[in-house]
Parts: structure tokens; C-alpha cells; sequence
């Protein structure tokens, strides 16, 4: 358990309870009192350490966001970053993304960012993929009526197996790219491991879909 390398870190997320959200089945519903506003809310589920969604939130302040990741030792560092920003429009969560449900009711979020997310290459482990259609299910229960996916990776693999996966959900792709670097894409904002991943010279895959 990475914890165990940072057991203050549960600690630190307790300390800020203006960024980080302890409770938040107290909230689905009515998340526009957690922000003070009736703006749009996006969440990046698996935002790791946070600089897309904290950069998303300066370049975007009429949108609220929300960051969720499972790993302690990892959203320390979104925290890091949120608490240097001061950002009133930004929050955290840390929790797992199979529970968004007691969380969220239907339309409280209004598009659901998935970056990175963990491949899971073994086919027994498809399930754990977050285009996998379980997720898929869980995003649409909590987005309206054709509330948006937007996911980007540098894996092949889990790409090619999240596109199966949305078209047989019967999702409408609004938007791929198979090298979102070198496409005419504006506003691209990068994630760690975009940075990483494409210094490294891999490609970086993108799409949009759209629930009907
Ligand atoms: N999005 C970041 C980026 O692009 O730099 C991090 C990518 S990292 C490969 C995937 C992150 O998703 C990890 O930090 C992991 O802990 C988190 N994660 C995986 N499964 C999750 C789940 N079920 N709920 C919440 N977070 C999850």
C-alpha cells in the first residue's frame, strides 16, 4: 500500500477541508453549495497528482472542478499544487471512482475526464480499465443526458479497447485523434504523464464521447 511511505499524508488531506471533500455523500445533490455557484462541474477521475485539472481550473474559472484519486500518497501532491494556486473553483476528492455514484446523482456532473488511466494490458483485468463498461455505466448515472467522456492516453491498447468499448455502449465518438500533438487540437493542457510519455517520444491518442 503506497501509503505506508507517507502515513502523514491522511493527515495533510484532513488539514484543508476547503480543498479536500471528507464527506461527500453529504453533498450529491447539491454541489453548487459546496462551490456558492450554479456553474458547471467537471471532474478528472484518476487525476494523480494534479496538474491538469488545477491547470484547467485557472485557465477555466467560470467552470468547477472536482479531482478524484484513489491514492493518498498521490493526491498529497494535487494538494500541494491547489493550496499554492488558492483556486475557489477547484476541489478534491479521495475516493475510488467504482463509488461516484453515492456521491453524485444524475446530472451533477457535467463531464467526467478520464487521463492516463491505469491500462490493465491482461484481458482478465479488463474490468479494472475506467472505459470499461461497469465505468461507462457509472459516468452516465451521474452525467445528463449526453454528458461527455473526454479520454486521452498514450497506450494503444487500452485506446483501441476504450473505443470498442464506448461504441458498443452505443456512445457517439464526437471527436479522436490519433496523435493529439501533431492534430490542430487548441487548448490541450498536459498531464504528468502526458509530459513523460510523449518526451519519451510516444503518441498520444484522444477522444470525446458523447452518451445518447
Ligand atoms: N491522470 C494523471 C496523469 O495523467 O498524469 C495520473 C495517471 S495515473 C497512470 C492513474 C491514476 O488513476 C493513479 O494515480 C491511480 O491511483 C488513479 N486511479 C486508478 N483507479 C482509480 C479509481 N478506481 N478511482 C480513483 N482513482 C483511480
Amino acid at each position: 500500500m503506497r501509503l505506508r511511505n507517507k502515513p502523514w499524508a491522511e493527515d495533510k488531506l484532513a488539514q484543508y477541508p476547503q480543498y479536500v471533500v471528507a464527506q461527500p455523500e453529504l453533498h450529491k445533490g447539491k454541489w453548487h453549495e459546496v462551490f456558492g455557484n450554479n456553474n458547471p462541474l467537471y471532474i478528472e477521475v484518476g487525476t494523480g497528482k494534479g496538474r491538469f485539472i488545477t491547470e484547467m481550473a485557472k485557465a477555466h474559472p467560470d467552470i468547477n472542478f472536482i479531482g478524484i484519486e484513489l491514492a493518498k500518497s498521490v493526491i498529497i501532491s494535487a494538494l500541494d499544487l491547489l493550496i499554492e494556486a488558492e483556486l475557489p473553483n477547484l476541489k478534491l476528492m479521495n475516493v475510488n471512482a467504482n463509488d461516484l455514484r453515492d456521491y453524485f446523482g444524475k446530472g451533477d456532473v457535467n463531464r467526467v475526464y478520464l487521463n492516463f488511466s491505469d491500462p490493465w494490458p491482461k484481458t482478465r483485468h479488463a474490468k479494472r480499465r475506467l472505459t470499461y463498461e461497469t465505468f461507462l455505466r457509472v459516468y452516465e448515472d451521474i452525467l445528463p443526458e449526453k454528458g461527455e467522456i473526454h479520454f486521452k492516453t498514450d497506450n494503444q491498447g487500452l485506446f483501441e479497447s476504450s473505443l470498442m468499448s464506448i461504441s458498443r455502449y452505443g456512445m457517439l465518438l464526437t471527436y479522436v485523434s490519433l496523435d493529439l500533438h501533431n492534430s490542430d487540437f487548441q487548448g490541450n493542457i498536459m498531464t504528468e504523464y502526458e509530459e513523460k510519455f510523449s518526451q519519451k517520444g510516444n503518441r498520444i491518442y484522444r477522444l470525446e464521447a458523447q452518451y445518447r
